[in-house]
């Protein structure tokens, strides 16, 4: 399937219907979950109510091919709330990864445990970062060795989102240090066994709704079952780890998701500049609104243009991850980054236009400003997107539009625009023209004129 920005009518029902539901659901209640930190259950609620939290949900989307319908709820949701938006698709996070290393059956068995139902909610949890090491996975040092038909873990991860909370925990562990990071595995740990203790909920500058913890890992022991992708596959990949092939159980998951993540960022930038755009019309300074002075709504074009394109970008990523087609130039890397860093940007933008009251409590442009800080630093700081992207940059690989599938007539090959032949035989018709009355050449030139607008 070609790339393009059509959006069908399932799309647009996504979107009213996710807007709609961070106008009206989370919008309200955001100051409140982020002032007092606490963790937006009843809006989960109203998410499950929605369809908006159980497994097939996001199944349906990452199954879209136009890859179009992930990034159009992320930023609608996020568009509410960063905090409230992670509390509702954190678990979607974890499955992602639990998707790429699990086998069917173990899919099966987990993927209702991640989100539960209505009245009986669950919640699931990815578990890679550590105290020593977020940015470079070879130095994660949670243990996993095999006793009898258990796995027991040891070890330490910090900043985990619904870490302590989680019906599941998705825990990444060595279990062959001689292979470093190639040496991972993903491991299913229920919440409540026993070794698996929530030490802290970590205190945040933003996205407080957000539930983020410090978990320890004692002699945590899980069956053997538990190992997510199961005992052959595990082997299979150490056979190829010691070849200096394959690689980490989670770095996969997270070029998956950074353009899911890009598009939350959008979600608070593009509340940000809205805001900020309102603002600007309605405040007057020296007579007039201070929209109309250069000093303000140049960088907020500025903005809206880093904006849109952060967003192709994103919708670029998506598509490619939809047709499982390689990111040679890092495209996902390249979503996150320009999205986490114009959100950025145009958060702290939208707190200068406010002026005073952009920095106290009363508008949500300070709030914003604080959330959006979180998108340069998780899943992959900013710094580490632009390692990615350099390492593509040696290889040389041929510019994506170089390699796109093509979908249209074959014969457009021949006869399509910018062929050789359509440009032979514009010569020669211009040759012909020159010597036509203009009144016969009414006809040709209506049937090559381009339609109008409208017509
Ligand atoms: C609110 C929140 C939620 C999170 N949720 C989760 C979660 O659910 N699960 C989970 O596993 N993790 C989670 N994280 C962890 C997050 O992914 C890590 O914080 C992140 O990967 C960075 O790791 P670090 O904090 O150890 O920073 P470090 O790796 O110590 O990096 C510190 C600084 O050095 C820079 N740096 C590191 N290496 C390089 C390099 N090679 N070149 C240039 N600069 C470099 C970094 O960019 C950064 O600026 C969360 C973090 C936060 C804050």
């Amino acid at each position: 399937m070609s790339y393009g920005f059509s959006l069908t009518p399932a799309h647009l029902d996504l979107v009213e219907r996710t807007h709609a539901f961070a106008r009206d659901v989370i919008r309200p209640v955001a100051a409140h979950h982020d002032q007092e930190e606490e963790f937006p259950w009843e809006v989960l609620e109203a998410a499950a109510r929605e369809g908006f939290y159980n497994p097939l949900f996001y199944r349906d989307l990452i199954g879209d091919p136009t890859g179009l319908s992930l990034p159009l709820f992320m930023e609608e949701l996020f568009w509410g709330c960063a905090g409230i938006g992670l509390s509702i698709v954190m678990p979607a996070l974890a499955l992602s990864a639990m998707a790429q290393a699990a086998t069917p059956d173990q899919l099966l068995r987990w993927a209702p445990e991640c989100f539960g139902e209505p009245g009986d909610l669950k919640l699931a949890a990815l578990c890679v970062s550590e105290p020593e090491g977020g940015s470079d996975v070879r130095n994660l040092r949670t243990r996993a060795r095999r006793d009898g038909d258990e796995w027991v873990i040891d070890g330490h991860k910090i900043w985990i989102g619904n870490g302590g909370i989680a019906n599941v925990h998705v825990v990444n562990a060595t279990v062959d240090p001689s292979a470093g990071h190639r040496g991972q595995a993903l491991f299913a740990v229920p919440g409540g066994t026993p070794g698996l203790e929530l030490v802290r909920k970590l205190s945040k500058l933003g996205c407080r709704a957000s539930h983020t913890a410090e978990l320890k890992f004692d002699g945590c022991r899980v069956p053997a079952e538990n190992l997510l992708g199961g005992d052959e596959k595990l082997e299979r990949r150490l056979a190829e780890a010691k070849r200096g092939n394959g690689r980490s159980s989670t770095l996969g998951a997270f070029e998956q998701t950074r353009p899911m993540v890009a598009a939350q960022a959008l979600g608070v930038a593009r509340a940000a500049l809205e805001f900020a755009c309102e603002w600007a019309a309605e405040r007057e300074a020296f007579g007039e609104p201070i929209l109309d002075k250069q000093g303000i709504s140049f960088p907020l074009a500025e903005l809206a243009t880093d904006l849109d394109a952060a967003r192709l970008l994103t919708w670029r990523a998506s598509w490619m991850a939809a047709q499982r087609m390689e990111y040679h130039h890092a495209e996902g890397s390249m979503s996150k980054l320009r999205a986490s860093e114009v959100a950025v940007r145009i958060t702290e933008q939208a707190v200068q236009v406010c002026g005073g009251y952009g920095y106290v409590r009363d508008l949500p442009v300070e709030k914003w400003y604080r959330d959006a800080k979180l998108y340069t630093i998780f899943e992959g700081t900013s710094e580490i997107q632009r390692v990615v992207i350099g390492r593509t940059l040696v290889d040389a690989a041929p510019p994506l539009h170089h390699r796109l599938p093509t979908d249209g007539p074959g014969l457009g090959r021949a006869f399509g625009r910018g062929t050789k032949t359509r440009a032979v035989v514009a010569g020669k018709a211009m040759q012909v023209a020159a010597k036509t009355p203009p009144s016969l050449m009414k006809l040709p030139m209506k049937v090559i004129t381009p339609p109008q607008k409208g017509g």
